[in-house]
């Protein structure tokens, strides 16, 4: 069994305090391999090597950082069936699922060396005569990006590339589920030429060796992936020390099926969006809000295709899904379902463990819009509907959520679409599309209690630099004394 450290400065070297902590494979229980259980011990060594990193990485010509961000997208491309395989085993994806964040994360890489060349900034146009005023971009410096467990390479991948698109250097701390596929990331990068201390990785969890490198004075930006309750400890940590924060946390997304719509057409849609990483994915369609008078047929349909789905076998191309993460995951998930019933919903198919880790895929019929499985996050594949009497009370049910990540409208009705896609106050709406949606050049991000600041494109890059003004006095300028 292989055991892994820490990937600092170009070499893996194990926890300052020797310990480990296993990584398991969800769908089987098998170890896949120990992990360096990282602490505070460990941060100053990590952040001296960053440091190094950014003075070199910053210096670099921007056709140079291109160029290795190329190379870099090239080499995840190469090492496509090593990191497939451990993303299927260590997630508990479906080769689908795993296939599309392998080269994803390849088309990230590109995206980000595409917006090196793009760091524009302005000159200015100034009150005084005899100034000359430019403004220029500088990047943040070392940033730390805090990566979960349910897309681990790609949403691990985005917070990592475009900071270093930037002239960042970043260290990364990814979920305690999925230390390994970080590592060999990391390993990737790191042969394709990426140089020694631009990125590392260190292993370990949130509490031990997150906090720890999150205040570190050394760290000048934060990105994190996660849970609002996370999201806003680390908001809490940033703000005491003024790091740059860009923070994409949880989601309850509305999916809304409007009347003119084809109800099949609409279910199969709405399964893909609820059921996709059996519901694990933070812009998931858990809220499905349908215009009268098609609740009812429309839920039934949903649950049709929601019986018809296949689980469980990650290797093969049909299954939908497999299996939640752990078991704390799958609980919260039988207790959302539970509270549902238990608040008179109707489960209209599923509702209990398939097997193991793997739920069976549920739809609630009408759940009390107080319980958690309307209010909160369930993270498991669990898709909730209600018909509503107009298109106004849609949106302002859509509206009623603490969150804001994402949202869907399915209909045939631009105006209509459209008009629901400027009054919903989420990070993205979708019209004609479910809510599980990204594009490598989009700015992803969320309203509310989803976050701040927004991943991909330009959008992450310019996030990641500092603003700065110079000037130049062109001449004698008049002096007050
Ligand atoms: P999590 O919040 O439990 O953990 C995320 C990361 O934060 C992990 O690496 C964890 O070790 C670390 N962490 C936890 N406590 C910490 C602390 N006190 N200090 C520093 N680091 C700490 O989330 P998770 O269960 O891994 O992921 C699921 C969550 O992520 C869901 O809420 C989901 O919606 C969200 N998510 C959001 C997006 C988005 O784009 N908005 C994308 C994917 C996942």
């Amino acid at each position: 069994m292989k055991t892994y450290g820490h990937f600092i400065h170009g070499k893996e070297i194990p926890a300052s305090t020797g310990e480990t902590f296993t990584s398991l494979a969800p769908m089987t229980g098998e170890i896949l391999g120990h992990a360096a259980r990282g602490t505070e011990a460990d941060v100053e060594v990590v952040v001296t090597s960053a440091r190094k990193g950014f003075l070199y990485w910053s210096s670099l010509p921007p056709a140079e950082r291109e160029r290795i961000l190329l190379k870099c997208a090239d080499q995840v491309e190469a090492k496509y069936e090593a990191l497939l395989n451990l993303l299927i085993d260590e997630s508990g994806s479906t080769i689908i699922k795993a296939k599309y964040e392998v080269l994803y994360t390849a088309s990230v890489l590109r995206t980000a060396a595409g917006e090196v060349r793009r760091l524009y900034a302005d000159t200015l146009p100034n009150e005084k005569p005899h100034r000359m005023s430019m403004v220029v971009r500088e990047p943040v410096g070392v940033v730390l990006a805090i990566s979960p467990f349910n897309a681990p390479l790609v949403l691990l991948a985005k917070m990592v590339v475009f900071p270093l698109g930037a002239g960042n250097a970043v260290i990364a701390k990814p979920s305690e589920e999925t230390p390994l596929i970080a590592i060999e990331f990391a390993k990737v990068l790191h042969e394709a030429g990426l140089p020694d201390g631009v990125f590392n990785v260190v292993t370990g969890f949130g509490k031990e060796v997150g906090e720890p490198l999150a205040k570190h004075s050394g760290i000048n930006g934060i990105a994190l992936t996660g849970s609002t309750a996370t999201g806003v400890k680390i908001g809490e940590i940033a703000i005491q020390s003024m790091k740059r924060l860009q923070l994409e946390l949880g989601g309850k997304n509305p999916l809304l099926v409007l009347n003119d719509e084809d109800i099949n057409k609409a279910a199969e849609i709405a399964a893909v969006g609820a059921f996709t990483h059996a519901g694990q994915i933070c812009m998931s369609s858990a809220r499905i809000l349908v215009e009268k008078p098609n609740g009812r047929a429309f839920a039934e349909a949903l649950a049709k295709k929601a019986k018809s789905l296949q689980l469980g076998d990650l290797r093969n191309e049909k299954t939908a899904y497999g299996p939640l993460i752990n078991q704390r995951a799958l609980d919260k998930v039988i207790q959302h379902v539970q509270a549902a019933k238990d608040g008179g919903a109707e489960i209209l198919t599923g509702g209990d463990v398939h097997d193991g880790l793997i739920f069976q895929p549920t739809v609630i019929y009408n759940p009390p819009q107080s319980g958690p499985s309307w209010c909160e996050e369930t993270f498991g594949p669990v898709a909730s509907v209600t018909e509503c009497d107009s298109f106004d009370e849609m949106i302002a049910i859509a509206n009623e959520s603490d969150y804001g990540l994402s949202a869907g409208v399915l209909t045939n009705d631009l105006v209509r679409g459209m008009t629901a896609a400027r009054k919903i106050r989420c990070g993205s709406v979708h019209v004609g599309a479910h809510s599980f949606q990204s594009d490598p050049m989009a700015p992803i991000g969320g309203y509310g209690m989803s976050g701040f600041g927004r991943s991909g494109g330009k959008y992450s890059v310019e996030h990641f630099t500092e603003l700065k003004w110079i000037s130049l006095e062109l001449g004698e300028t008049p002096r007050p004394f």
